[in-house]
């Protein structure tokens, strides 16, 4: 099997190359391929299920499970109409647009510098922009037989509005008081002008939510605390290493109704962008899904009987944009010694979609390799191959971001021994058979 030496290492300069890496291996491609695509939409394969549902899975773990002030609820992704109208969507959530009147493409006003040059015009490469005018970006749907204006609903454009409407009910079945939070994972839709730079500006995205209500007072404190919270997770989940930053937005950026927000930025290859935003609220959502309800959604303090509309903390993070930051974080290109060449995913194994992968040298080796596969599949996602060359199978597996990797040798039969070789150090231990569950555990940590 032959040890391999580590060599001289280089990050992702260029999203293509990853791109091309997430086609290849089946972690992202564009939706409806075999038509040409869809331009803002992707498709997860059998690598990128498994690595968003482990980020999903580890979000869940820190901001639900682990904490007894926040639950969690999966709501319907259309909503009462309504409920877009109280929440300024309808009105304001739109983007300003321009087109050309040459080449007729449409970009947002305030992305011009990336338009490049105009293909249409004779004798000058500079576009024929129109005035700008606001674009809304919410996705509209029709429902029911009806055709008229009354049938109008909209896919929802973030995941917390759901979460306002359902305050009051989830508040009284949970019997929390205030302060406490509501959380959910799931998909938003935005007809963005320009998608743009593989999926960190898509159509359609997942986005995972909090909601935490607590009194005016103490607004500040729990800011802090979930943002230090949320920076944590990052870090946790292996971003960092000079790629994570934070920005508060100026005073002039803050909606009206907003005393503070911090994005949080992760350095792509093409510049510091927000994965995360935390914003204070206020009390507008509750108050404004009062007004438009009729419902009262104040509460009552408990000691003074006094009743108030709790403000808001938001902590709003894009699934797939962490994704795409895990991944361009986690890209390298390694020369090893030998003029031999690997390119590998050092993500974290809480986030590796293969957490193992067994390799017995030679088919005829499958049956034990076949056994200890079983064993380990009721703990971990395990990838099987038998089939080629094993540096090869090694590469492979190294592209794909799995951390181990157990070969079943022709001299595991004789010491009941399996080689067990690590991703990043390509270090390698040999592991008796029946402890080699032990070994991984160990390694692969608890969430593993
Ligand atoms: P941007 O300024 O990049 O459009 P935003 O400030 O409108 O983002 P929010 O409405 O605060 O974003 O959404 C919270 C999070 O949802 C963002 O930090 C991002 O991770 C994710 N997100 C927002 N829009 C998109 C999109 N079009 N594609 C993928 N993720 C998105």
């Amino acid at each position: 099997m032959g040890s391999e030496q580590p060599g001289s290492s280089r990050p992702l300069q260029r999203m293509e190359d990853l791109v091309a890496l997430c086609a290849r291996r089946g972690f992202v491609f564009p939706s409806s391929e075999i038509y040409g695509g869809i331009n803002g939409f992707w498709d997860y394969g059998p690598l990128g299920v498994e690595l968003k549902n482990n980020l999903k899975a580890a979000w869940w773990q820190a901001v639900v499970r682990e904490r007894d002030d926040v639950e969690g609820i999966d709501s319907s992704i259309i909503c009462h109409p309504r409920t877009w109208e109280a929440s300024g969507h309808v009105e304001h959530f739109s983007d300003p647009m321009v087109d050309c009147r040459a080449c007729k493409r449409r970009f947002r006003a305030d992305q011009l510098d990336d338009a490049g040059p105009c293909p249409a015009r004779e004798g000058s490469s500079e576009h024929d922009w129109t005035e700008p005018r606001r674009f809304n970006l919410m996705l509209q749907t029709r429902i029911g037989a009806s055709e008229d204006a009354s049938a109008i609903a909209y896919l929802r454009a973030e995941t917390c509005q759901p979460i306002f409407n359902d305050f009051r009910r989830v508040r009284e079945v949970a019997r929390q008081q205030i302060p406490f939070g509501i959380a959910q994972i799931g998909k938003a839709f935005r007809n963005e002008i320009n998608p743009r730079n593989f999926t960190f500006r898509s159509r359609e995205f997942e986005q995972a939510e909090l909601e935490f209500f607590c009194r005016d007072s103490e607004r500040g404190r729990w800011f802090d605390h979930w943002l230090d919270e949320r920076l944590r997770f990052h870090r946790e989940i292996g971003l960092g290493a000079g790629h994570l930053r934070t920005r508060p937005h100026a005073p002039e950026e803050l909606a009206h109704y907003s005393k503070r927000a911090v994005d949080i930025e992760f350095r792509f290859p093409f510049g510091w962008q927000e994965i995360e935003g935390i914003h204070d609220r206020g009390d507008f959502d509750l108050s404004r899904h009062s007004e438009f309800s009729g419902k009262d959604l104040a509460v009552t303090d408990p000691e003074t009987k006094e009743r108030y509309l709790p403000v808001v903390i938001e902590t709003s993070v894009g699934v797939d944009r962490t994704c795409l930051a895990l991944l361009c974080h986690a890209y390298e290109e390694e020369a090893l010694p030998g003029g031999e060449a690997r390119t590998l995913l050092r993500l974290h194994p809480r986030l590796a979609p293969i957490k193992v992968a067994v390799l017995p040298l030679s088919k005829k080796l499958a049956e034990p390799a076949r056994r200890l596969a079983g064993e380990l599949r009721r703990r971990w996602n395990v990838f099987y191959d038998e089939a080629g060359n094993i540096g090869r199978r090694y590469r492979r597996q190294d592209e794909a971001g799995t951390p181990f990797c157990v070969t079943v040798d022709f001299d595991s039969e004789a010491d009941g021994k399996a080689t067990v070789r690590e991703r990043d150090s390509m270090q390698q231990d040999r592991v008796p058979l029946e402890a080699v569950a032990a070994y991984l555990a160990d390694r692969l940590g608890p969430g593993g």
